[in-house]
């Protein structure tokens, strides 16, 4: 583990490292390839698929923020998923998955299964009996998410790794909802964290990329051979402008959080607000888990609408502030409607089945003043009314 906070780890990577100039901010390195010494001399660094330094840069800031031995940058956060099955994983091996599991996981994983690559099972990780069951057919991993994606249902790490370390299989955390600064799946006892780094870590919008984290280094090693091999590693300008977010992730997080908080405690006094989902909530049958496992909520938040879908699409229609997108972790805020949206290439009955309504909706809480993001569901929480339900 470091001996640095967070905070410092994101703010400081690679500053004042620069040798030529003595730049502060270090500079990006966009170059394809790096010329040799002489013949029969292979430098550092010889081609960027394989290695660069800004990229470079990046991983070792996020891995030493996972308190991993090394991390791989990737051009996306499914490109990191798909590394890690690539790597570890052969025809007669199985992975067990959450039935409710970021939907292009869904997609990668259950359409290589398909193909013969490896095995999946898609199991309702919350319930010990079906966790029980999957791990009796003796898995080579356990993919987790927590918080789950969109009603932020919470995974006991520890709990689940003791007893899938009891069968010898390796456990990889998704932390894309949480970032490093809210939750560090390694130290709970995972072998593999990975992010979309699109998200929160990067936490702009404007770049699409990824990083798989390793707990020992030998893992690290050989899946940075991998990602050489396949193809996997992301471009320098991505890194750079990732590793321009990660600098102020710490305190982005903090703000998100507290504006989450104020929205929570608005939409509670809301007659249109049905069942609020987030992990701060006492009566949600996370908290107790996420107090003990998350050094804070997070500030991703569902709620169902308790009206007409002409009223829930008024709602929607009249945000002025919530943009209407797919994505999170952005600096602006977003809401998403999930059956229509990020979750539509899920059929109704399996929509039903992981507990997604039409009626629900996703907010992803920005940097906005909160005062003007209240005011904002306000109005369009009295133009919704006005609509005959
Ligand atoms: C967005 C997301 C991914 C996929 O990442 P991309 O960068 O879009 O490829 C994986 N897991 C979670 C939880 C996500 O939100």
């Amino acid at each position: 583990m470091s001996d640095k906070k967070p905070a410092t780890v994101a703010v400081r990577a690679g500053i004042c490292t620069d040798t030529q100039f003595n730049a502060v901010v270090p500079p990006i390195y966009l170059t394809s390839t790096y010329s040799f010494p002489q013949m029969g001399e292979v430098p550092q660094y010889d081609y960027s698929r394989s290695g660069n330094p800004t990229r470079n840069m990046l991983a070792e800031a996020l891995s030493e923020l996972e308190g991993g031995a090394g991390g791989i940058v990737t051009n996306c956060g499914t490109s990191a998923i798909n590394l890690l099955v690539s790597a570890l994983l052969g025809p007669d091996d199985l992975i067990v998955a959450p039935h409710d599991c970021y939907g292009g996981t869904y997609r990668l994983f259950d359409s290589r299964a398909r193909k013969g690559d490896f095995n999946v099972t898609f199991v309702d990780q919350g319930d010990p009996e079906a966790l029980s069951a999957a791990l009796a057919r003796n898995p080579k991993l356990v993919w987790v998410e927590t918080p789950s994606n969109p009603l932020l249902r919470v995974i006991d790490v520890a709990a689940l790794c003791e007893k899938v370390k009891k069968v010898g299989a390796l456990v990889a955390v998704d932390n894309t909802f949480l970032s490093p600064i809210l939750q560090q799946p390694i130290a709970l006892g995972a072998d593999f964290v990975v992010h979309s780094t699109t998200k929160y870590i990067n936490g702009h919008s404007d770049v699409v990329g990824g990083v798989l984290i390793a707990k020992e280094a030998e893992q690290a090693e050989e899946l940075a051979w991998w990602a050489n091999c396949i193809g996997a590693t992301g471009a320098a300008f991505d890194a750079y402008l990732t590793l321009r977010g990660l600098r102020t992730l710490a305190p982005r997080m903090k703000t998100h959080e507290e504006n989450s908080a104020r929205i929570l405690a608005y939409l509670q006094t809301q007659p249109l607000v049905g069942q609020i989902y987030h992990p701060s909530l006492t009566e949600h049958p996370g908290h107790e888990i996420a107090l003990k496992q998350q050094h804070g909520f997070g500030s991703m938040l569902s709620f169902e609408l308790d009206g007409s879908e002409q009223q829930l699409a008024e709602f929607v229609k009249t945000l002025k502030f919530f943009s209407l997108a797919e994505s999170l972790g952005g600096t602006e805020s977003l809401i998403a409607h999930p059956a229509s949206m990020t979750h539509r290439a899920m059929s109704d009955e399996a929509q039903a089945e992981a507990g997604i309504k039409p009626s629900l909706l996703r907010l992803s809480v920005g940097l906005e003043d909160p005062d003007d993001l209240i005011a904002d569901l306000d109005q369009a929480f009295t133009k919704a009314a006005e609509v005959k339900g």
